[in-house]
């Protein structure tokens, strides 16, 4: 079944206004991971607005989970090309944010803040930050915050991940070592990933399928599923 599906989709940010993306349809099923490649301006962060209920769509429908998106979405996690760490908390309290968003009462969440941590502290482990829960973001290079805003994003197992352009301030090698780390998540306990990049190496490396879309307004030119041999 497909588990995120846009069916004729058109966006325009004020009434009267040229839209930033039209007629847009895809389906991804349950656990696919696709990309979302364009230049600039051609509507990608605009398909995450509305995947995550930020914004409703001028036309057309956008269904989640077989329902139509009316709001923000519980299921989601987000990372974005800043990790949007907060300055004031450590790696270990950033990554239970969502944990205090998700657990609507103090009470629930303190009884269950031990188990959370634990859960926090074994996602952190797994990406090479066991020795950083207790450090600031200011003190964690820029490879390292992303891999801790990729555990925020994680930590209450959504089951649809958004990537927006999450390695694009990286430099090449650190981009590939946090390739590997999402893919390799990915395929331990998979979740359907929708991941926004420019970079068409980075996308083809990732992802089963591509989108690619126009320059304004966005449309979607070519879908492209690939099937390369993976490691
Ligand atoms: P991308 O993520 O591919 O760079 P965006 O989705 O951000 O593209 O933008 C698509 C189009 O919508 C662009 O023309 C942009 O100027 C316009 N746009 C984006 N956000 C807003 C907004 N909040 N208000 C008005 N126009 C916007
Ligand atoms: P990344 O590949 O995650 O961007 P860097 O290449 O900047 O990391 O750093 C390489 C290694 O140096 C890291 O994996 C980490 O072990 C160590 N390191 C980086 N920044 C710090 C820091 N602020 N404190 C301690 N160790 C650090």
């Amino acid at each position: 079944m497909d588990f995120v599906r846009f069916e004729n989709v058109s966006l325009a940010y004020q009434p009267g206004s040229p839209f930033a993306i039209e007629d847009v349809s895809l389906s991804i099923r349950e656990n696919e991971f696709i990309s979302l490649v364009g230049p600039s301006g051609c509507g990608k962060s605009t398909v995450m607005k509305l995947v995550t209920g930020l914004k409703p769509p001028s036309k057309g429908y956008v269904y989640v989970d077989g329902r139509e998106v009316g709001g923000p979405q519980k299921c989601v996690g987000m990372a974005f090309q800043a990790s949007n760490l907060l300055p004031w908390r450590t790696t270990l309290q950033n990554v239970m944010l969502p944990m205090e968003i998700v657990e609507p009462y103090r009470s629930t969440l303190r009884a269950r803040r031990a188990e959370y941590e634990e859960q926090a502290r074994a996602l952190l482990k797994r990406v090479g930050l066991a020795g950083f829960e207790n450090k600031f973001p200011w003190e964690l290079s820029g490879g390292m915050q992303q891999r801790a805003s990729i555990c925020r994003a994680l930590i209450h197992k959504p089951r649809l991940l958004m990537l927006d352009e999450p390695f694009g301030a990286l430099d090449a090698f650190t981009r590939e070592e946090l390739w590997c780390m999402v893919r390799d998540l990915w395929q331990e306990e998979p979740f359907t990933v929708v991941l926004v990049t420019h970079d068409l190496r980075e996308a083809v490396f990732l992802a089963d399928t591509v989108y690619v879309m126009s320059k304004r307004p966005g449309r979607i030119l070519v879908k492209r599923e690939i099937d390369l041999p993976r490691p």
